[in-house]
């Protein structure tokens, strides 16, 4: 763990050699171990002969593909700190996250070279775009693997220097540019990996996003480590995921909860042959275990394992581990992580840590907590705090085994009469109605001022007579009286971040 990430990530790429490490899931382009290894080396040197010096930022702005890898690791081995930039991103959204993070650099895709350039122009500073593939008037990855340049020599610190700034979701408010050393993230691979091991011959199909975290980690730096085959697909539609899963034989999925709602849900799902499947796992938003069950009892495979992370901690703590998939208890995000401690402290009184099956606030401490936000001094120590516990916003409880249980997050929790509701166990019981396609839960106001649950409700197609009286008797009939919802809306799609998490913030604005 104490190499640069792309050594460490790397380590075992001349091994790999003639491995697959990466496959286009649109045109079956293929990368091999070695070929990752060998290209982003002159990438690195082509990069540094351009002027790419230590500590630079260059915003890796792309969607998903079989090049992402190359122009990351080529970047950190010579000495930039990676920032990923969103490729749905507008121009105005790119020159924020350019001048926040004063990048110097961008690598971006010809379809997306427009707006780079608008972004760059907007912010100011930028040195030079690279292209991953060839575009006129800049220079592309493909040129640069002719560089005759020696590798560049860079004498990086793995516990200070900053490999990946990426941004939170934004799902609470502004993203923040979160830094991560090349320690954090390796140390982090180290403590996962065996928990969910993937060597050769496992196939992962890469439809969450690089960019994000998850995806980063899930995706890209723990297969690519150990020897996985990596079959990318730019963005999900779900019979293109479904046909890559059957064409490609897939052995394992990463998804977010709203995949595995469309894997539970969707009437395509029949259509296809998912036989090469062994376990699918859930991170990055609140997943219902009858959901959850209902997406596994249908292909056949154990039972949906989940993972818990943020950003702020590169990114995991907690996971399922594969040999325990089986066995644990329906819900859990899993157990806590080699090397890393938790604390579950009240909420009324955050002093007071609390026993096996109280709920309140998840503090973690360990190796992989973040280095700081980039420029937010203030919110870094309101996040960590003086003894080095990072205060996640999430709540959660853990039962007598140790496994842990997501509620939601703090700042989301409905304060009804004095009681707490969380949105995520309405929504989740929302779903399991039959005319319900998709729905979010926030809190709004009734004519007296006080708080009360708000649904947002998608109906099914063959369902639009669903009534809102229908769906309040549906929900009262099954929890307590204070978490009854108090009012609907019907609505055509739940906003969700790229992550796969509702973003609850919108609908607030709309309410
Ligand atoms: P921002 O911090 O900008 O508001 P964000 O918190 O959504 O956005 P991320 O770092 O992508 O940004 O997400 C981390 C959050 O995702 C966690 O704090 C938690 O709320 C949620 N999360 C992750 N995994 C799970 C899980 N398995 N179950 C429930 N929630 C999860
Ligand atoms: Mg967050």
């Amino acid at each position: 763990v104490d190499l640069p990430i792309h050594d460490a990530v790397l380590a075992r790429a001349a091994e790999f050699g003639d491995i697959p490490a990466l496959i286009d899931g649109t045109d079956g382009t293929t990368l091999s171990y070695e070929q990752v290894d060998r290209f982003h080396r002159r990438v690195a040197a082509a990069l540094a002969e351009a002027g790419v010096r230590k500590g630079d930022v260059l915003a890796l702005h792309s969607p998903n593909t079989i090049a992402f890898p190359t122009a990351f690791y080529a970047a950190t081995r010579a000495g930039a700190t990676v920032t990923t930039v969103h490729p749905l991103a507008t121009a105005q959204e790119f020159a924020k996250q350019l001048t926040d993070s004063a990048a110097r650099w961008i690598i971006t895709v010809s379809p997306l070279l427009d707006i780079a350039r608008r972004a760059a122009e907007l912010a100011g500073g930028v040195r030079e775009i690279f292209v991953c593939d060839s575009a006129t008037g800049h220079r592309s990855l493909i040129d640069m693997l002719a560089c005759a340049a020696p590798e560049p020599q860079v004498a990086i610190d793995p516990a200070q220097d900053v490999a990946a700034l990426p941004y939170s979701s934004g799902t609470t408010g502004t993203p923040k540019g979160v830094m991560l050393t090349h320690r954090q993230i390796a140390t982090n691979l180290a403590q996962l990996n065996p928990a969910i091991p993937a060597g050769p011959g496992d196939r992962v199909l890469a439809v969450l996003p690089f960019f994000h975290i998850y995806g980063l980690t899930a995706l890209m730096n723990a297969p690519l480590r150990q020897g996985a085959t990596v079959v990318v697909l730019p963005r999900f539609d779900l019979e293109q995921f479904l046909a890559a899963v059957q064409n490609h034989r897939i052995t394992a999925l990463y998804v977010a909860p709203p995949i595995v709602l469309a894997l539970a849900k969707h009437p395509a799902v029949a259509q296809y042959d998912l036989s090469s499947l062994k376990y699918i796992i859930s991170a990055a938003a609140p997943l219902d275990a009858r959901l959850a069950a209902a997406c596994s009892e249908r292909l056949g495979l154990p039972p949906v394992g989940q993972a818990y992370g943020m950003t702020e901690l590169s990114p995991g703590t907690h996971v399922v581990p594969l040999d325990a998939m089986r066995d644990a208890p329906s819900g859990t995000v899993g157990k806590l992580i080699a090397g890393t401690e938790m604390r579950l402290v009240s909420l009324d009184d955050p002093g007071k840590d609390l026993p096996a099956g109280e709920s309140g606030e998840i503090l973690i401490r360990g190796p992989q907590v973040m280095k700081g936000y980039l420029g937010r001094p203030d919110a870094t120590t309101a996040m960590i705090d003086t003894d080095g516990w990072l205060h996640t916003g999430d709540v959660g409880h853990v039962d007598e085994d140790g496994w842990l249980f997501v509620v939601d997050r703090v700042k989301e929790l409905i304060k009804y009469k004095g009681f707490q509701v969380a949105p995520a166990e309405l929504e989740a019981l929302l779903l399991t109605h039959p005319g319900i396609a998709d729905a979010a839960v926030i809190g709004t106001y009734d004519d007296d001022g006080n708080e009360i649950p708000h649904a947002y409700v998608v109906r099914q197609p063959a369902r639009t007579d669903l009534s809102e009286a229908e769906i309040m008797m549906y929900v009262a009939e099954r929890v307590a009286p204070y978490k009854r919802i108090r009012h609907v809306t019907f609505i055509d799609g739940v906003p969700r971040a790229a992550s796969g998490k509702i973003l609850r913030r919108q609908l607030r604005e709309r309410a």
